[in-house]
């Protein structure tokens, strides 16, 4: 990096270990987090609430902590964290990018972040993203849209995040947080990261308890991070994951310790490459960093193997009946009565139908539509039961595939990042292709990671996806580590986005105000 570097741009491991050798403080850290925040929210708008003074009272307390005996400092001790907005966090709001939660603040915290204080970590706030994580573009969300911190070789046209994780993904490269928490239905971690040069990991299903993160599919759900390089992910992840009683489908098994992982023997693997993922119409740049990838595996002295995964082409279809089915039954409870938004009706069942119309958004109506329409009787055999069985099929494909490999290699997305309402009056098909190649993963509950891979002809990072066998998250990021070896970390770029920053003091005062209260202020405006 050619400026000076500040301390946000620092690393998670790195911050760690300098941390714990008394080179920086939590607070030093903290607030070069905060002040980056407040001379880039407005141009990127990847918080939508700032909770300052909660983080500088947790890094006071872990300063205290690493001063009284720095040897057993907690894994993430001092490490300020991005919290995407659809993790319950006790007494802040949370929103869900909707503006049916309101202003909801939730009295519990979620098991994933509460996981992360433990552990000593430092909250800078909550982070944007698409409406109920529906979308791949962060453009679904009620409270405006997030910006990509990248944008093409010679070009000021904002680009997309990409989403649902987009302020989480937004909020990394830019350097807003050492790494932000994220959920992944069908790619919301991993296209993402793709397209914002960071690096992105959907555990195993059931690694991370879903208790408090608000649910859009329940059975494809999972929280993961995204952070700017393996380590790190390896290191949020551990933190982050448990068995907990609370969620019936967390499960009970060891996580190895991740970031020795990481070194470990490398030759021999068997990488898979699967040829139905060479779909119509791939980009020559996306073929082009395929092959990369495997010219660096083949490097490292792993060994190639072609693989089939005959039911790939009929994973998106099925996605995008599971996935409403379940919305639409988990979005029943938002009814005006329980939580946040609440719209007047003449009677009980006027006040639903007035809340509900006001309060979700256009995406999230649709998905609802199409969810009641595949679970209704007569429907029921010929969409959601068949789904369930494509899903089985798709499952069958990876266990018969890790009979043989030991990761399987593919692209993350079929595209780099694209421009901020560029796809508005597109189909919503052209939006779910996006997809492509990370729902297989949901569908079969695996461990699926994004890694830069390198960038497009405009000079925009593309992301290589690694997928694993089950609870096998050790060897997936191992894999990963090969690429970023050789690929090298993505720098944050140039920000051309604080370009208020220099402004005096009371102004960027202002600035940060107005970041702690954007979603109301914009609530009002829009409706
Ligand atoms: N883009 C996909 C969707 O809209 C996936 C979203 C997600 O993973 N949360 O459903």
């Amino acid at each position: 990096m050619s400026k000076t570097m500040s301390l946000n741009e620092l690393t998670l491991s790195d911050a760690r270990d300098k941390l714990r050798a008394k080179e920086i403080t939590a607070i030093e850290l903290t607030e070069a987090c905060l002040s980056a925040i407040e001379a880039a929210n407005d141009a990127l708008k990847a918080y939508l609430v700032v909770t300052g003074d909660k983080a500088l009272e947790q890094a006071k307390k872990s300063d205290e902590r690493l001063a009284a005996n720095a040897k057993d400092a907690r894994a993430l001790e001092g490490i300020p964290l991005g919290i995407k907005d659809l993790f319950c966090t006790d007494g802040v709001r949370t929103t869900a990018g909707s503006h049916i939660l309101g202003n909801f603040e939730p009295p519990y915290e979620s098991t994933v972040t509460q996981n992360l204080w433990d552990a000593g970590a430092v909250m800078l706030g909550k982070l944007n993203m698409d409406e109920f994580a529906m979308g791949s573009s962060t453009e679904t969300s009620y409270y405006g849209q997030t910006v990509n911190p990248w944008r093409a070789k010679g070009s000021d046209e904002n680009l997309v995040p990409g989403g649902s994780s987009g302020g989480s993904s937004s909020a990394v490269a830019a350097g807003l947080c050492l790494g932000a928490t994220a959920s992944d239905t069908g790619g919301s971690i991993r296209q993402p990261a793709a397209f914002t040069g960071t690096v992105g990991i959907k555990p195993t299903y059931g690694r991370c308890s879903r208790y408090g993160m608000v649910a859009f599919a329940s059975s494809l759900d999972q929280a993961g991070p995204i952070t700017r390089s393996i380590k790190d992910a390896a290191l949020m992840l551990q933190a982050m994951a448990s068995y907990d009683l609370k969620d019936s489908t967390s499960v009970d098994r060891p996580l190895p310790d991740l970031e020795k992982a990481l070194t470990q023997k490398f030759k021999g693997l068997k990488i898979g490459v699967p040829k139905e993922y060479r779909v119509d119409g791939m980009s020559k740049e996306i073929e082009a960093l395929w092959e990369k990838g495997i010219d660096i595996y083949r490097q490292a002295g792993a060994e190639i193997v072609d693989i089939s995964l005959p039911h790939t082409k009929a994973a998106l279809p099925a996605y995008y009946i599971v996935a409403p089915a379940e919305a639409s039954s988990n979005l029943a409870r938002y009814d005006g009565v329980r939580y946040g938004l609440r719209a007047n009706g003449r009677d009980i069942v006027d006040m639903y139908e007035e809340t509900r119309s006001h309060g979700f958004g256009a995406e999230v109506k649709r998905r609802i539509l199409i969810g009641t329409y595949v679970l209704s009787a007569g429907y029921y055999d010929a969409y959601y039961l068949k789904a369930q069985k494509v899903r089985s099929l798709i499952k069958r494909d990876f266990d018969d595939a890790f009979e043989t490999v030991d990761v399987v290699l593919t692209p993350t997305t079929p595209t780099p990042a694209f421009g901020l309402g560029s796809k508005k009056d597109a189909d919503p098909v052209e939006m779910y292709l996006n997809d492509i190649f990370t729902v297989t993963v949901n569908m079969a509950g695996l461990p699926g990671l994004s890694v830069p891979g390198g960038l497009s002809a405009e000079g925009l990072p593309l992301g290589l996806q690694i997928i694993g066998k089950p609870f096998d998250e050790a060897t997936v990021l191992r894999a990963g580590q090969v690429i970023e070896d050789a690929v090298g970390r993505m720098p944050i770029p140039e920000p051309w986005w604080a370009g208020d920053a220099a402004k005096p003091a009371d102004n960027a005062k202002k600035k940060a105000e107005a970041a702690d209260n954007a979603p109301e202020k914009k609530a009002k405006k829009k409706k």
